[in-house]
């Protein structure tokens, strides 16, 4: 029997499975798509999180980043990171570097999506392993989250139908609030990615606003930028990888003329690529030999390209639970690491919901540069 096995190999799975091993428990991680795997991400790493690399032992290639800057066609402001630099990384490189590293410790690799899993009192079973844990770090729409909120709906349910109960009902927790946000929720956002041939302009992360949406531009190598749109619909017909998406993409980037300026005539170097809808409200963390890291555990936006930061922060927390035996801390763990950033995009995108705020936040930024690196600077050491 292995110690843990990690059902996703994104960056936050990736990271578990090394932190695991470097405890010196025995790691699989399951993976069903082929290395390197890519996916829809702004692909900005934030200073803290290459730190957090580093200390695994992860060093990718990548494009460094001197801060943030917001644009809205009027204003505009610049954030500079006070301490180290962040890193723009193409995610199918931080993939081969992070499945390098976990190689090299001794993790092994199970090229399967992991279906169904039994917990038993001291160990749980999936795709025909048998593993003291089972880390669940299959992204937004975890299929094993689903299951097993299903399940302890079920037994909620039957247990109060025992004692004669009408059935609970479960507001949305917001992490470190506790507070119900069910039903006061705006409407659900995505995010598109593309990438284009073409020589940064800038060592800024640069993010464009527009009335319904916000561009992200990430230089990721010397010739190459990325562009992530964050938007309330997807709209088009077919999925992100048709023509009729892309021709969306291209349609919705002539909200942002300075943009389209600076891509000039670029070629795209990738195709389209979609995730959402971004937010995921999750109960807890914690379900016995079961737990979620990773944008599994829960997920609010991308707006403040905190996600992998956020997602390794877990992984080290969720790590030191498993190695001291203690599972039932992670919950209290993944909360403490996760509320700062959570609370920090969760202000920014309420401003961005309303409509007399909105316009002004780029302004703002511009007219108090002070805060808006403060921001930022929280933001980069979350
Ligand atoms: C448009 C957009 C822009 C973003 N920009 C940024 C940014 O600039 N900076 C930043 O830090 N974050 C950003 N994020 C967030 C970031 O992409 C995520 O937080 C990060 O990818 C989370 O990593 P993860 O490993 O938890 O999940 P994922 O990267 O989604 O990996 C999950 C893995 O699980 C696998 N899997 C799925 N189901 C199963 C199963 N049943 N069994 C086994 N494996 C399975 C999948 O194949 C996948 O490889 C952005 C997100 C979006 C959508």
């Amino acid at each position: 029997m292995i110690d843990v096995l990690v059902a996703g190999g994104g960056p936050v799975g990736l990271a578990t499975a090394i932190r695991c091993a470097l405890a010196g428990l025995t790691v699989t991680v399951a993976e069903p798509r082929t290395a390197p795997v890519d996916k829809a991400c702004g692909e900005g790493v934030m200073p803290a999180a290459v730190r957090r690399l580093a200390t695994l032992g992860v060093t990718p290639d990548g494009y460094p980043l001197r801060g943030i800057r917001y644009l809205d066609g009027r204003h505009q402001a610049d954030a500079l990171f006070r301490h180290e630099a962040g890193l723009g990384v193409r995610r199918t490189v931080l993939h081969a570097a992070l499945a390098e590293r976990a190689a090299a410790l001794g993790v092994t690799a199970a090229p399967v999506r992991i279906g169904a899993f039994e917990q038993h009192p001291d160990h749980v079973t999936a795709a025909g392993l048998e593993a003291r844990y089972l880390v669940a770090a299959d992204g937004l729409h975890s299929a094993i989250r689903r299951a097993l909120e299903r399940e302890a709906m079920e037994r909620e349910a039957m247990a109060g139908a025992a004692a004669g109960r009408q059935p609970a009902r479960h507001g949305a927790l917001a992490p470190g609030r506790g507070r119900s946000v069910a039903g006061r929720r705006p409407p659900p956002r995505y995010g598109l990615r593309r990438h284009y041939r073409v020589a940064p302009w800038s060592d800024l992360v640069e993010v464009y606003w527009t009335r319904g949406a916000e561009a992200y531009v990430t230089p990721v190598s010397a010739d190459v930028i990325g562009v992530a749109l964050l938007c309330s619909r997807l709209g088009g017909p077919g999925g992100p990888g048709t023509d009729a998406a892309a021709d969306g993409f291209a349609a919705r980037l002539a909200a942002f003329p300075a943009l389209l300026d600076r891509l000039g005539g670029a070629v795209p170097a990738s195709a389209l690529r979609g995730a959402g809808p971004l937010r995921q409200d999750v109960h807890r963390r914690v379900y016995g030999r079961v737990l979620l890291v990773g944008d599994a555990s829960g997920y609010l936006d991308a707006l403040t390209g905190e996600g992998i930061g956020v997602g390794l922060a877990q992984a080290d927390a969720l790590a030191a639970c498993l190695a001291a035996g203690r599972p039932a801390d992670y919950e209290r763990a993944w909360r403490h690491v996760s509320s700062p950033a959570w609370r920090l995009t969760a202000g920014l995108l309420w401003s961005r919901n309303q409509p007399l705020l909105a316009p002004h936040i780029v302004p703002a930024a511009q007219r108090l540069p002070w805060l808006f690196a403060t921001l930022v600077n929280h933001a980069a050491q979350a």
